[in-house]
């Protein structure tokens, strides 16, 4: 048995799994929030007891040691020397990495150089991955990246329809994110329908807070909807997704925005969010609000699945048909309203919907019924258990 850690430090927050691998338990899960703000609250989970402490966390090194000391306090391990690895989740690797690496002062390096096409999400990978280095010297630490997976998509679906000179002298190019969870769905939907990985057409759609789509064709991303950032594609939270690149310049001289505020729009203030007229980012409260007659309610929620429908139509397209689609994450994995709403644009797939299938939540479960052309699946997503499974096979 080893020790492994799973890693996902954001700018104020840092997320951690511990396993025993690899019988793949979980010994222990938390989260770090508000770190270098006040009140920050440090929530650990260990044997199903959670303890929650609410103190000052000024930077991540703090909310690493403290997490450190937790884990020996608790039990979960007798020395630090126990923990064999530790797998961090290192949102943009541009065009150097198609797979995880082990962590390493080039990696570093190059990492560091990807900052400008993450400015918000690099930052806080390399925060978290010094401080877990130097609290955790001896233990073996890998990289694994959210665009990865993407790496395989044909220059087709990864050129804009921009000057060549931007992808030559700075790579302006689609890149896509949650490539641990697309790739952990779509070989977990395979296992599942009993097909070989290599030889299926799977459309993962992985609806969050953010949210994203991608086309698995023979265990490869083809195409996915977000782009050199995660704010392309879908509608999300309060995120904008696809939009007219020119409805920038026409609000920005309407409102007096200059480039970071229209971004912050576009980032914080849009999406379903933005949509349902500042009700919520929520869909829980979204339904709620739909079922007592709230039109803006109705609206964000008709757009966001009505835009899902149309990214599978258009990878199904890409790949010239489709054998299996899963749904997950958040809304994905619970919302059974939203997967019934989106799969009614589906039927000329030969797709059925097994209503009494699609009651259930959270769980691993086909929703199709047994004669649908397409299979259709929710199967919930787990980037932790990914991270450490790769972080295994590399250390
Ligand atoms: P994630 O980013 O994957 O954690 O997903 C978070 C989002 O999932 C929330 O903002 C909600 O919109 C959605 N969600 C979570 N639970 C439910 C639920 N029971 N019904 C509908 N949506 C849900």
């Amino acid at each position: 048995m080893s020790i492994v850690m799973s890693v996902n430090a954001g700018s104020s927050s840092l997320k951690f799994q511990v396993f025993s691998m690899p019988e793949e338990k979980v010994l222990a899960k938390g989260l770090v929030e508000r770190i270098g703000l006040p009140d920050s609250i440090f929530s650990i989970t260990v044997d199903g007891k959670k303890t929650e402490t609410v103190c000052d966390i000024p930077d991540h090194k703090v909310a690493v040691d403290m997490l450190i000391k937790a884990l020996i306090d608790k039990g979960v391990v007798k020395n630090l020397d126990e923990i064999e690895a530790v797998g961090h989740r290192m949102v943009h690797g541009g065009e150097y990495y198609s797979d995880s690496v082990k962590a390493s002062p080039e990696a570093e390096a190059n990492f560091e150089k990807c900052i400008p096409l993450a400015p918000l999400h690099n930052p806080a990978g390399l925060v978290g991955y010094r401080s877990f280095r130097e609290a955790l010297p001896r233990a073996s630490h890998t990289f694994v990246f959210d665009t990865a997976f993407h790496q395989t998509m044909p220059e087709k679906a990864y050129m804009y329809g921009l000057p060549y000179e931007y992808y030559d002298k700075y790579k302006v190019r689609r890149y896509g994110f949650h490539g641990t969870s697309h790739s952990f769905v779509s070989k977990r939907a395979a296992e599942l329908a009993g097909k070989p990985y290599d030889q299926v057409k799977t459309i993962v759609c992985h609806l969050g807070n953010g949210a994203s789509i991608c086309a698995v064709e023979n265990g490869r991303s083809v195409d996915t909807s977000m782009g050199l950032t995660p704010l392309e594609g879908l509608v999300m939270g309060t995120r904008s997704g696809d939009i007219d690149p020119a409805i920038l310049e026409f609000v920005s001289k309407k409102e007096g925005l200059d480039i970071a505020g229209l971004m912050n729009m576009l980032n914080k203030k849009s999406g379903v969010f933005g949509l349902s007229n500042n009700l919520s980012s929520d869909f829980r409260d979204l339904e709620e609000g739909m079922d007592s007659g709230n039109n803006e309610a109705k609206t964000a929620f008709e757009v966001f699945c009505y835009r899902v429908a149309k990214y599978v139509g258009s990878y199904a397209a890409a790949m010239n048909g489709v054998d299996m689609i899963a749904f997950t994450a958040g809304i994905g994995e619970n919302s059974g309203t939203v997967r019934a709403y989106v799969m009614k644009y589906l039927g000329y797939l030969g797709i059925t919907l097994d209503e009494e299938a699609n009651k259930k939540r959270g769980e691993e479960i086909a929703i199709s019924t047994a004669d649908s052309k397409v299979k259709v699946m929710v199967i919930p997503t787990n980037e932790e258990l990914a991270i450490a499974r790769e972080t295994v096979a590399l250390v």
